[in-house]
């Protein structure tokens, strides 16, 4: 599970301590289009690494880049190619290149290479270009035909062939499709299934657990399922499989990579994870996760292979992705001292006892600094991991907890220049207290949230896992858990007690923040007449609105309006912190039973509708802040310095140009044919 960022109001000072200090000549915005702000990132301490850390981080970092390909196609079938022909375009194109029109190509290749694809990253709603359609044909016609993905075509007839599947908003509209009412499974474009409904996957997916006499294991995580002449077959994700060629470019990498392990754990961990690689085998998966999970130790740490669920409305497919990271010794210390106490958390829950945990067990959590992002992680990024994600790993060896240091200080560098405070917040005083404690507040919330939040809790005896029960709500449901768990305990004097904040008024400004983001700023992310479709985005408002409304009787959250703008303010915190806890026992008794009904009410009452005219009022404010909706990174890059073939030194560099790195990517790391 990931944690992914506010709209961040305002955050100032108080970033915490770490192990090795940024440099402050840095320049952390790279560039802005559309709806994105591209950042960089910085990877302070990375020169100080051994050789062998140094060898290790280069072969992860080449073996999540051998799985870039894999991620764009799984979102689309049609990802790939799209993608070959922009980047024909733009390495080849003879026309001219400026004006309205190849402008407005240039954005939409940027949108495009941001998503991973024509999905849009977060509200998954199709990109439509705003360049107009004839363009298109003018574009390929006047670029080298050798760069282009023709398949045998002519170039008029591939245009034709392209034109719809770019321009009509009918087709592939969106790739997760979450809506109330739809065949799930049918209407998402992703390419996780082919011609079937989520009826016959439901089936195909019970039958296999009950026939392998272990239905524990995270059946489907690592194929597609498809009906071909008739037949429900999967076809697995491995060497000699559904993405083979990028597979074996991976594994490769990983083989390099075991060579120079840190550990003797760390070295079997990737050595499962190249069985599975090779099998296909969840078994060999699981191995890894669980050697992974207990290796603690190391410098280096990694996550490589098909992880997360949120693009697949059924929650079971694995969305491929890479983390390579290093631990900040120093900022390791706060979240360490909230994973400590983990069994204390669990035990002052507000949660029935029988949904408790009596033993938390291995939580380990840490604070990395990210070294290199692919696939589901990138550009856009999580700011905190949560992992392994199968429910009977989590239970009986725990889980690993990191928190992206670099990358949320660079968040917090970029958003401390934003103006978003004094418009959105309540009053000077509320302002004032967000500036003072917004930074902590958030690296506090996204510490709970993976380490006390995700960790806590247990199913009831015999309940199948939340993808079988919960089905499409079971991604929001776990997420607004996991922020209430962060919400409820971030106004209790423990953490004071236990060193983490100074006072209670770090865990008020969370709560002001979490309410004027969930009722007001987020709607920012929403185009006019949408409503909302991620998972976090739709836990967030369900939390804040469901507050709201059961605080009513009690002025809890007041809403008013100042020269004609809307704001929320928290007139009670104490009793908005039982309402907190009030929530998180109803939410984790829907987990622990699996009360489809009881969840999907939650989350259709107070988690999807849109109020338009509030939506219109939020995007009216934020226009004369020049402040992108959403952002992502730029990745470092890894050189190794090589004397007589052999690698002597690795050395770090920060490119600057976006589009240039896309393209970079696509020439030096693509493996998989267009069509898979
Ligand atoms: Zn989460």
């Amino acid at each position: 599970m990931r944690c992914l960022t506010l709209l961040t109001l305002a955050v100032l000072g108080t970033a915490g301590a770490h192990a090795n200090p940024a440099s402050e000549n840095f320049t952390y915005e790279a560039d802005r289009f559309a709806d994105i702000q591209v950042l960089r990132y910085q990877v302070p301490g990375f020169e100080q690494l051994s050789l062998q850390q140094k060898k290790l981080a280069y072969y992860l970092t080449q073996a999540g880049l051998a799985g870039r390909d894999i991620f764009w196609d799984q979102k689309y079938r049609n990802n790939l190619v799209i993608r070959k022909t922009l980047e024909a375009v733009l390495q080849s194109y003879q026309g001219e290149r400026s004006g309205a029109e190849w402008d407005a190509f240039v954005v939409y290749a940027k949108q495009v290479f941001f998503a991973n694809g024509i999905h849009h990253h977060y509200a998954s709603n199709k990109i439509l270009p705003k360049f107009p359609e004839p363009y298109l044909a003018k574009l390929l016609a006047q670029s080298d035909a050798k760069l282009l993905p023709l398949e045998g075509k002519s170039v008029a007839a591939f245009a034709r062939e392209l034109t719809p599947i770019l321009f009509d908003p009918t087709i592939a509209a969106k790739t997760t499709n979450l809506d109330d009412g739809v065949d799930h499974v049918a209407a998402s474009a992703n390419n996780f299934y082919r011609d079937v409904t989520a009826e016959e996957v439901d089936a195909f997916y019970k039958d296999l657990a009950q026939k392998s006499g272990n239905p524990r294991l995270s059946y489907g995580l690592n194929s597609q399922l498809a009906k071909i002449d008739g037949k429900i077959v999967e076809r697995v994700w491995k060497i000699g499989g559904m993405y083979g060629p990028a597979i074996e470019r991976i594994v490769g990498w990983l083989e390099k990579a075991a060579t120079v392990a840190e550990t003797e754990t760390q070295r079997r961990s990737i050595e499962h994870l190249i069985r599975h690689y090779r099998t296909g085998d969840i078994a060999e998966f699981d191995e890894h996760c669980i050697a992974w999970v207990t290796d603690t130790t190391p410098t280096i740490d990694f996550v490589n292979g098909f992880i997360e669920t949120y693009v697949d409305a059924v929650g079971k497919k694995g969305s491929f992705e890479s983390v390579v990271s290093m631990r900040d010794v120093e900022a390791t210390k706060r979240i360490a001292a909230i994973s400590d106490q983990a069994q204390w958390f669990e035990d002052n829950s507000p949660i029935q006892s029988g949904h408790k945990k009596a033993n938390v067990t291995g939580i380990s959590a840490k604070v990395i600094t990210v070294i290199g992002e692919v696939g589901d992680a990138a550009p856009s990024t999580p700011i905190g991991i949560n992992l392994p994600n199968a429910e009977w790993i989590r239970e009986q060896h725990g889980s690993k907890s990191v928190s992206l240091g670099n990358i949320i200080e660079a968040y917090n560098v970029v958003s401390s220049k934003s103006p978003a405070t004094e418009e959105f917040a309540a009053s000077p005083e509320i302002a004032a207290r967000l500036k003072k404690w917004g930074a902590l507040a958030s690296d506090l919330h996204t510490d709970m949230h993976e380490v006390i939040g995700h960790a806590s809790g247990q199913l009831n005896p015999g309940v199948a896992p939340v993808d079988q029960t919960l089905k499409n709500y079971a991604g929001t449901l776990e997420e607004a858990r996991a922020d209430l768990v962060a919400l409820y305990f971030s106004l209790d004097p423990k953490l004071v007690e236990i060193g983490v904040m100074p006072s209670l008024d770090v865990g008020k400004a969370e709560y002001d923040k979490y309410i004027t983001n969930g009722l007001l700023t987020q709607l920012f992310r929403v185009q006019p007449g949408h409503n909302l479709e991620e998972a976090h985005m739709r836990n967030r408002q369900l939390v804040a609105a469901w507050a709201f409304e059961k605080g009513k009787a009690d002025n809890v959250i007041e809403r008013f309006t100042r020269d004609g703008k809307t704001f929320f303010r928290v007139n009670d915190y104490e009793k908005l912190r039982v309402l907190f806890g009030q929530l998180l026992r109803e939410i984790q008794r829907i987990k622990s039973e699996g009360d489809f009904e009881a969840g999907k009410n939650l989350v259709e009452n107070y988690g999807v509708k849109v109020d338009q005219t509030l939506l219109a009022e939020v995007h009216r404010r934020y226009a004369p802040l020049n402040i992108a909706p959403f952002m992502g990174f730029i990745q470092p890059k890894l050189v190794p310095v090589k004397k007589d073939g052999d690698i002597v030194d690795v050395k770090i560099e920060y490119p600057t140009d976006f589009l240039g790195q896309m393209l970079e990517y696509g020439r030096e790391h693509s493996f998989l044919p267009v069509i898979n």
